[in-house]
């Protein structure tokens, strides 16, 4: 039985935050393939207008299909982006599972995200489908801190944010058992969000370019800049 990981996501733009986590993923449960999943219109987000879904996926693939990731097994399917409307985790899921059948599935998570999971479409059945993987995100300025449940102290330790609710919605679930496990990274805090803010805001004056390569793939870097994205 092999284990195939799914991340799925805006990538509004792909960032180190994602490929940092893609990679501890991949590595911690020994993954023989992960398949990155860019969101067409997803549900809780409203469509920014300033880039394509194909530039999304164009951003992933050059990042996931760059030198560094050689030596991983990492697919970017425009599964969803090509189908049109509304992408519903659960079916972009189903859809996997008939393509590995005896397969096992892992879908990596945000600690953000995973907050919301309760209001995901079918959101029992996806958590019956595949082991959810959370990984830990970092935000200082909102970062709980009430210890009041058992898992509590392992989202404590990652400074995640609203570690206290996070944790609580962890153990109930786990309670109830089903299968979910912890990615225990070490945060890498930037979100897309503050990407695009950073890059628009500059666009007045000088851009700082070189402050985002530290956030920013080369190749992604590049790529925003050759197409203006964010920027018009
Ligand atoms: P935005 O700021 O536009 O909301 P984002 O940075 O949160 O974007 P998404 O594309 O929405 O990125 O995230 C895709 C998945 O990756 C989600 O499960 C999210 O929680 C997770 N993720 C995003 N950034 C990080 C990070 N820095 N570390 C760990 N996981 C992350």
């Amino acid at each position: 039985m092999k284990k195939i990981g799914v991340f799925g996501g805006t990538f509004n733009p792909v960032h180190k935050g994602h490929e940092q986590a893609a990679v501890d993923f991949y590595k911690k449960f020994n993954l023989s393939k992960l398949i990155v999943i860019p969101s067409n219109i997803p549900p809780h987000k409203q469509a920014d207008e300033k880039i394509l879904p194909a530039q999304r996926l164009e951003m992933c693939r050059i990042c996931f299909n760059s030198g560094k990731y050689q030596g991983y097994n990492i697919e970017v399917s425009d599964i969803e982006i090509k189908k049109d409307g509304v992408s519903y985790t659960y079916d972009t899921l189903k859809f996997i599972r008939e393509i590995y059948p005896g397969d096992e599935i892992y879908f990596l998570i945000g600690s953000d995200m995973f907050l919301y999971l309760g209001h995901w479409h079918r959101y029992r059945e996806l958590l019956e489908m595949c082991v959810f993987v959370v990984a830990f995100r970092y935000n200082s300025e909102k970062r709980g801190n009430q210890k009041n449940c058992e898992n509590c102290e392992n989202f404590e330790n990652s400074e995640n944010q609203n570690c206290g609710e996070a944790a609580e919605i962890y153990d109930s679930l786990i309670k109830q058992g089903y299968k979910i496990k912890l990615l225990e990274n070490v945060p890498f805090e930037i979100s897309s969000t503050e990407l695009r803010d950073r890059i628009y805001n500059n666009g007045c004056g000088r851009r700082d370019w070189a402050g985002l390569e530290k956030y920013l793939s080369p190749e992604v870097l590049d790529y925003i800049k050759e197409k203006k994205i964010y920027i018009l």
